[in-house]
């Protein structure tokens, strides 16, 4: 997260301002009110010509409480669907670090949700007996089919395994791979490989580090079709 770019546009004096009359007192309010809309109009534009050029994929939005529902409502309607949060700050004071630790925490909140939501997603996949893999094992064997879709990895996940050099087989143990037989060497973490394989299939990882079911599972998968079952490793 960087700063891009600082738009500062004239401060309304103070919409309280009392006048002689009521009505200079609505003169005012109403101008403040005018500066703040075309200040709003203006960031709403900058950040889609930012969306247009470079694109980006989350929005949160920092400002008073009470301004920010007014100028959310300035925002197009692609830009305000990419919204995951806002929060207070006083953009007069705020320095770019505060403004990057608080969109920060936005933006893992979003994160740890997205990554509850693939994880419950595949589980239940499993559950209702689509192609699906459960677990360190039942995953390095749909690999082995270039069957995997998505690939969930808990995050800090390591488990020794084996590799077939000659075909490509991933296991958790075997000196010989049980698909062509040929010799296999040890590897400190075959998640690694693992990973590896999947993206040269064309595939998705996705690392996971929200607290879910997948801390004990460590892997998981969404499969393209279903695998045949995995016959027992010989060691
Ligand atoms: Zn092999």
């Amino acid at each position: 997260m960087r700063e891009i770019r600082k738009i500062t546009d004239d401060a309304p004096r103070k919409p309280n301002y009392a006048g002689w009359y009521g009505l200079r007192e609505t003169h005012v309010s109403n101008r403040a009110d005018e500066l703040a809309k075309r200040h709003y109009g203006r960031v709403s534009q900058v950040l889609d010509e930012l969306n247009r050029s470079e694109g980006y994929e989350l929005l949160a939005v920092g400002g008073h409480d009470e301004e920010v529902p007014g100028f959310l409502e300035f925002l197009p309607r692609q830009l305000r669907s990419r919204g995951v949060g806002t929060f207070n700050v006083d953009p007069g004071t705020a320095t770019v670090a505060q403004i990057q630790e608080k969109a920060q925490e936005i933006v893992d909140r979003f994160e740890r949700d997205e990554e509850r939501r693939e994880v419950s997603d595949v589980l239940e996949r499993a559950a209702s007996g689509r192609p699906a893999a459960i677990g360190v094992s039942p995953t390095l064997w749909a690999a082995s089919f270039a069957a995997i879709q998505t690939l969930l990895v808990q995050e800090g996940a390591v488990v020794p395994g084996v590799v077939c050099d000659n075909c490509g087989w991933l296991g958790e143990s075997g000196a010989a791979c049980i698909v062509c037989g040929n010799a296999t060497h040890s590897t400190p973490d075959v998640i690694d490989d693992l990973v590896e394989t999947v993206i040269d299939d064309g595939g998705t990882i996705d690392h996971v580090q929200a607290d879910t079911e997948l801390t004990q599972h460590l892997v998981a998968a969404s499969l393209r079709f279903p695998v045949p079952e995995e016959p027992k490793a010989e060691s």
